[in-house]
């Protein structure tokens, strides 16, 4: 597990509160209900100062997951832009996690929310390596999982914290077994996702992921390595996997805010090649780490500096 450092202050519908005042009421519609919708986005400590990576995407994402199940927005894009800032610099961070949060509180009760009031909140604070210092340089072990993505019963591309439950029941039976993560897969049997990252698989110099129709999250950070490694001139995929492709492949990795890019060095009782993140993957990784901090120039506009 790791650690969350707590921080001075939470982003509460326009005001600045301190951290121990960010609660909600018991009878809190999303909690009962899971009708919320968030995200995960990191700031980092780049050439040119405190910088959030793909801001704008995050929030054209969490509008997009509000606006599938109806929610009302209070706050615009560019609002809630210069909000993650102020809460940013107000809890003096260099680099840290963003997690934008929008749910129905009180005033309703029973499964028609309308009446409740939607609240919005962003907190941050200091977070290492979701997947451990360990897994990103060796890799991880992962777990195909017994539970599967089921795309029909929601909308696998918004981020409503309801829809979560699934993904701790995956997460939990794969650490239960001594796994790092676990692997979902469709209902059709195909690979899907992680329970909170996507996967990317290399095999004869090829790299491909899950296609959406898997049901996977539209991932930011799935977007930024496909770019990446097109722009060095790898054919890069969107395709349908099949679990028995795992084993077989010469890399896997996986991808997410969080996690940022993770080598996977074995599925289930699979080794993966030698064991030892491959060469894409040490590529993507330092790509990826030179871009969000800001080395690489020609991706400094995914960089929105505090
Ligand atoms: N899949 C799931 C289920 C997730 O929760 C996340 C984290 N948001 C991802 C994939 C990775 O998405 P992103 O790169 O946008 O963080």
């Amino acid at each position: 597990m790791i650690p969350m450092i707590e921080s001075k202050y939470v982003w509460s519908d326009g005001e600045l509160i301190a951290w121990e005042d960010a609660t909600v009421h018991v009878l809190s519609h999303a909690l009962h209900y899971g009708s919320g919708v968030f995200e995960g986005i990191r700031a980092y400590d780049t050439t040119d100062g405190t910088a959030v990576f793909r801001m704008r995407e995050h929030y054209e994402r969490l509008h997009r997951s509000a606006a599938a199940y109806g929610m009302p927005m209070r706050w615009t894009v560019g609002e809630l832009e210069v909000a993650t800032k102020e809460v940013l610099a107000s809890n003096e961070l260099k680099s840290g996690y963003v997690r934008p949060i929008v749910f129905y509180e009180l005033g309703a009760i029973g499964l028609d929310p309308r009446n409740a009031r939607v609240r919005t909140m962003i907190a941050t604070w200091q977070w290492g390596k979701y997947l451990g210092e360990d897994g990103v340089i060796n890799g991880i072990r992962l777990m195909t999982s017994s539970w599967r993505r089921f795309p029909s019963a929601s909308f696998p591309n918004a981020k409503a914290t309801g829809t979560y439950i699934n993904s701790i029941l995956a997460k939990r039976e794969a650490l239960q077994a001594g796994y790092d993560e676990a692997l979902m897969l469709d209902v059709d049997g195909r690979v899907s996702e992680g329970s909170g990252e996507n996967l990317f698989l290399v095999a004869d110099g090829k790299v491909s992921t899950p296609s959406l129709d898997s049901g996977c999250l539209d991932g930011i950070t799935r977007d930024t390595v496909m770019k990446l490694l097109r722009d060095q001139g790898y054919e890069v995929t969107e395709a349908e996997i099949a679990p028995e492709q795992l084993c077989e492949a010469d890399e896997l990795f996986l991808t997410g805010t969080a996690a940022e890019v993770t080598p996977v060095r074995e599925v289930d009782d699979c080794r993966i090649a030698n064991g030892k993140p491959g060469e894409v993957t040490r590529l993507t990784q330092r790509l990826f780490e030179e871009t969000v901090t800001g080395r690489l120039l020609e991706y400094r506009d995914w960089l929105a500096y505090v």
